[in-house]
């Protein structure tokens, strides 16, 4: 339990950062040197080694600007639909004949935008703005712009980045339907009902949607530890919650704005100053997947019955959805990954620099939910389990980034591995950042999927001596590329400590070779993963060797697909797959024609 609970205040650590570059205007120097910057570090490590270990075809020079992380989590296909059908919404796709211009060339699907693929800015616009949220006869809010001050702060409440506190309300309130007694105020600039937030996942959309019923003034990672106040006034007849010069996540800003619930039930939103532009605002009913698009200042729509929202962006983002569904309109559905890169950047996750979605998966096993079917939203009908996105092509010029993309491809399987421990007690402690990566004290065998070679000195002296070299043994079980009885036992290291260099490593800390510590080996067999996680069905006899997989390059008037362009990625494609042939070992292979 100790490692479950490390490893969950880590991943949302991780989102803290990402949020703070979504967030936008500046990022602190700390931040710079945080566990961002050292992932970028391994990477080039990764890429410039040389070694006895068989190194990838194709070029081998450190990838500059791999400044950001991978951003695969758990739930990131949803999120993203959730975005998607926002989107959709909120701007009706054009109906261009974009499609028109798609082609395939060297066996690379090229996608044109014709302002259907590529979401455009929304600059928040609420700058010393107020609202009033009034309910309706629907059952769902209208919004008033108004002219009112902010009220003055009222009782410090004391909640600290990612915390919530109960406030009693001295009146009944009423919110969808349903009456409260008592609001959770939530440092991530929300009120919610029934439930405090709880404090994971992006602050974005699906979890203004999923979570708790949620009255959101300016739902974004927002981080009162580090400055300003969040105070409450409670009288008879209306409460006040106040953010005054709170900071953005990661940003040397000021944020102030405030929350009035009224006794009939109406809410009002007031705006001071405010130096983060990104965030979702509005009201939800909790437990949704439904939104009416919102545009706040203008008053519309009237009369929505669920959650309504506007959300706030300072940059272009690439809708994944629409993409995946214009590629198999006029591709068979064969593919079982797709592979997207664009002509600039348009991460919809920001603050990341590649990651994978699982959109269906049937394989039992493995620690990846089964029953998972996504497919026909992103426009195939049941060959699609998941999708990789590398983002800006431009990146890969000049090197191939197989470490990036060989982690992006094997995130399809790859690392959720429990296992049963000595005490027979469900064991996560091979599993490191988000839960979805290698632990850095587990010897991964250089894996790309991260984890560390660990070389034990004896004595519980262990020095981790390379990373990044391709699938391990059990990566490769888990792919269905071996039995069990081909699988070695791995171990990790219990209770590390002493490291030299002399800094702090955590179970989710980047691969990096170098680092000697001490600790208890602790041995994992496979007959303890399949106690933990039953067998892999199919086994390496019956799954597929052969990963079929489709590359795609969406290109807009901004960013056209220039010769240079189009041809990196052809080479990339062309290069991929002996690098994959060879990074598991002979065992499997990839097919990326376009037919
Ligand atoms: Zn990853």
């Amino acid at each position: 339990m100790r490692q479950e609970h490390g490893e969950r205040r880590d991943s949302r650590r991780f989102l803290v950062d990402a949020a703070g570059s979504m967030n936008g205007v500046s990022r602190t120097p700390a931040l710079k040197n945080g566990p961002v910057r050292r992932f970028a570090l391994s990477l080039a490590l990764g890429a410039a080694a040389c070694s006895p270990s068989p190194s990838p075809p194709g070029p081998a020079a450190p990838l500059a600007t791999a400044a950001l992380p991978c951003g695969t989590e758990v739930q990131g296909a949803r999120n993203l639909a959730v975005l998607h059908r926002y989107w959709q919404q909120s701007s009706p796709p054009s109906t261009s004949a974009s499609s028109a211009l798609d082609r395939d060339i060297d066996n690379v699907a090229l996608l044109q935008d014709g302002g259907d693929l590529v979401v455009r800015r929304n600059p928040f616009d609420l700058d010393a703005a107020a609202l009033r949220f009034a309910p309706n006869r629907g059952g769902g809010y209208d919004v008033v712009p108004l002219s009112l001050p902010l009220d003055s702060g009222g009782t410090p409440l004391g909640i600290v980045t990612g915390g919530s506190a109960a406030v009693g309300l001295p009146f009944p309130f009423p919110f969808f339907g349903t009456t409260f007694s008592q609001v959770f105020v939530n440092a991530d600039g929300s009120l919610t009902f029934g439930a405090p937030d709880s404090g994971e996942g992006e602050k974005g959309l699906a979890l203004f949607l999923a979570g708790p019923p949620r009255a959101a003034a300016f739902l974004a990672e927002l981080d009162p530890s580090r400055g300003g106040t969040i105070t409450a006034q409670v009288l008879a007849d209306r409460a006040v919650f106040l953010w005054s010069g709170v900071p953005g996540g990661g940003q040397i800003n000021h944020n102030t704005f405030e929350i009035a619930l009224h006794a009939g039930g109406a809410l009002e939103m007031v705006y001071g100053e405010m130096q983060s532009r990104e965030a979702v605002v509005g009201v939800s009913p909790g437990s949704t997947r439904d939104v009416t698009p919102a545009d706040l200042s203008a008053a519309r729509p009237a009369g929505s019955t669920g959650a309504l929202a506007e959300r706030f962006s300072e940059t272009e983002k690439l809708d994944l959805v629409s993409v995946s569904r214009r590629f198999f309109a006029r591709h068979p559905d064969i593919f079982e990954q797709i592979v997207i890169y664009t002509t600039r950047p348009l991460n919809p996750v920001a603050g990341t620099l590649a990651f994978e979605l699982n959109v269906k998966n049937d394989v039992q096993g493995i620690g990846l939910e089964t029953g998972l079917d996504e497919t026909g939203q992103w426009g195939s009908a049941g060959g699609l389990a998941s999708v990789v996105f590398m983002d800006s092509i431009d990146q890969y010029l000049e090197v191939d980034g197989f470490e990036i993309l060989g982690h992006e491809v094997g995130h399809r399987w790859l690392a959720r591995v429990r296992f049963r421990d000595a005490g027979g007690a469900l064991s996560n402690a091979l599993l490191g950042r988000a839960l979805v990566h290698w632990s850095f004290f587990m010897n991964s065998d250089a894996s790309v999927l991260e984890g560390n070679r660990i070389a034990d000195r004896g004595g519980g002296h262990f020095e981790t001596v390379d990373i990044t070299r391709g699938y391990s043994a059990l990566d490769q079980y888990v792919m269905g590329m071996r039995l069990p009885e081909e699988v070695p036992p791995v171990f990790y290291v219990d209770e590390p400590d002493n490291f030299r260099p002399n800094r702090s490593f955590k179970f989710s800390s980047a691969p990096e070779a170098g680092i000697s510590f001490t600790g208890t080996r602790r041995d994992v067999r496979i007959e303890d993963v399949i106690a933990a996680l039953g067998p892999r069905v199919p086994d390496a006899l019956h799954a597929p060797r052969l990963l079929r997989h489709a590359f795609i390059l969406v290109a807009d008037d901004v960013a056209p697909a220039t010769a240079d362009r189009l041809q990196a990625l052809a080479r990339i494609r062309d290069h991929f797959g002996p690098y994959y042939s060879e990074a598991t070992g002979g065992r499997g292979a990839v097919d990326s024609t376009l037919p």
